[in-house]
């Protein structure tokens, strides 16, 4: 993507060429002109390396047909691939408590297969989740689930763990992480699963203006509000448009990929990003700013200490009313409804 006969560097009449669209099809390659442009591309694509800060493990790409990045289709497609063998899950998302669930459900139809669970993490409070607090009852269920595959001893759980090399050893491979005690290794396993995230594919707009957060690569204006060093509720507050939109006028980015690295993104936020950049094209601007958005929260808010009794909209529903025996608008809402609060916790 580009503006018409425009690179990156050209500011004198920007706004009023139209974006150029190089479109690879089946016959060959097409340049197309728009108005506006709505990446929604996803972050899917390009996932997470396993290896530890950012970048690839020694051997990651050497050992690549052993390694299933995301959530493979363990119970399906890839099925053959896991039975009866061993396999190693790296991440502390869901999509790893996935995995780990399709395997030992694997494990009942062939009994050899086994898990091993990897975590860069020592702290798994957010992927046990909020259970019963959580609003989202599947994903407070996951959580439960695979808390009680690593507690009953089902799938051995390896907490900070952060992998540095994989080698092979007999035809099976051999995973080298860092931990506090020095080096360890784990093995032998027959495959990987890296459900180590998702970043975005910046590669597209490269020839774009966009204001991007520094660290999480998400829009800019939400990266405050979904950084996941700061926020564990899975709120945001409503957004459209104006948040999603970048120097560049015209060009919104939407669905995860406005989320960037943040893993926290729900469909139902992405429906209302949409809906309101679809009416801002349209010129409908008084529908477009009329956003209104309520996520169900994770029931595991932790806030940092920095942040507590802050006035921050951006976690747990702010602050909760000074004569209420709570810490935050999700604590009061759960302790109205007869829960013993929603999970907030401050952060060392
Ligand atoms: C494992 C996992 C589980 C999730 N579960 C849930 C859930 O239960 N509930 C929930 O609300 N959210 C969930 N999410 C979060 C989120 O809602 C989903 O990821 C959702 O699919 C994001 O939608 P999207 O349209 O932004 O991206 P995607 O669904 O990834 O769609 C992007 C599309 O763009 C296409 N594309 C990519 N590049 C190009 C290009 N250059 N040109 C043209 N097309 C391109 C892709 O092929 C794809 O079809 C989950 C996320 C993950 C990773």
């Amino acid at each position: 993507m580009s503006r018409w006969g425009a690179d990156k560097v050209v500011s004198k009449g920007r706004e009023l060429r139209p974006f150029m669209l190089m479109v690879e099809t089946t016959s060959g390659q097409r340049r197309d002109t728009a108005r506006a442009v709505i990446d929604a591309s996803g972050t899917w694509q390009t996932p997470n390396p396993l290896g530890v800060g950012g970048l690839s493990a020694e051997g990651e790409s050497e050992f690549r047909d052993r390694i299933g990045y995301g959530i493979p289709d363990v119970l399906g497609r890839d099925r053959d691939l896991y039975a009866g063998r061993t396999t190693l899950v790296a991440g502390a998302g869901h999509s790893a408590a996935n995995a780990l669930l399709e395997l030992a459900n694997l494990s009942e139809s062939a009994p050899d297969t086994s898990a091993i669970w990897t975590t860069r993490s020592t702290d798994l409070v957010r992927i046990y989740g909020g259970g019963d607090a959580d609003a989202l009852p599947a994903r407070g269920e996951l959580g439960s689930e695979v808390k009680d595959l690593a507690e009953s001893g089902r799938v051995r759980l390896v907490t900070g763990f952060a992998t540095t090399a994989i080698r092979e050893v007999g035809g099976r491979l051999l995973v080298d992480g860092q931990t506090k005690d020095g080096v360890l290794t784990i093995g032998p396993v027959d495959r990987i699963i890296a459900a180590t995230g998702q970043r975005p594919d910046l590669v597209l707009t490269r020839e774009l203006r966009l204001d991007l957060d520094p660290w999480l690569e998400s829009v800019k204006a939400l990266g405050p509000l979904i950084d996941p060093n700061e926020h564990s509720c899975g709120d945001v507050p409503p957004h459209g448009h104006r948040e999603l939109s970048h120097p560049e006028p015209g060009f919104y980015t939407v669905g995860i990929k406005s989320y960037g690295r943040a893993p926290t993104f729900l469909l139902l936020t992405g429906y209302e990003q949409v809906r309101s950049v679809a009416a801002a094209i349209a010129g409908d601007m008084a529908a477009a700013d009329a956003v209104q958005l309520v996520l169900p929260e994770t029931g595991v808010c932790t806030v940092p200490a920095s942040f507590s009794g802050s006035a921050s909209k951006g976690c747990c529903g702010g602050p909760a009313a000074e004569a209420v025996d709570a810490c935050c608008v999700a604590d009061a809402q759960a302790k109205e409804g007869g829960k013993a609060g929603c999970g907030c916790s401050a952060a060392a």
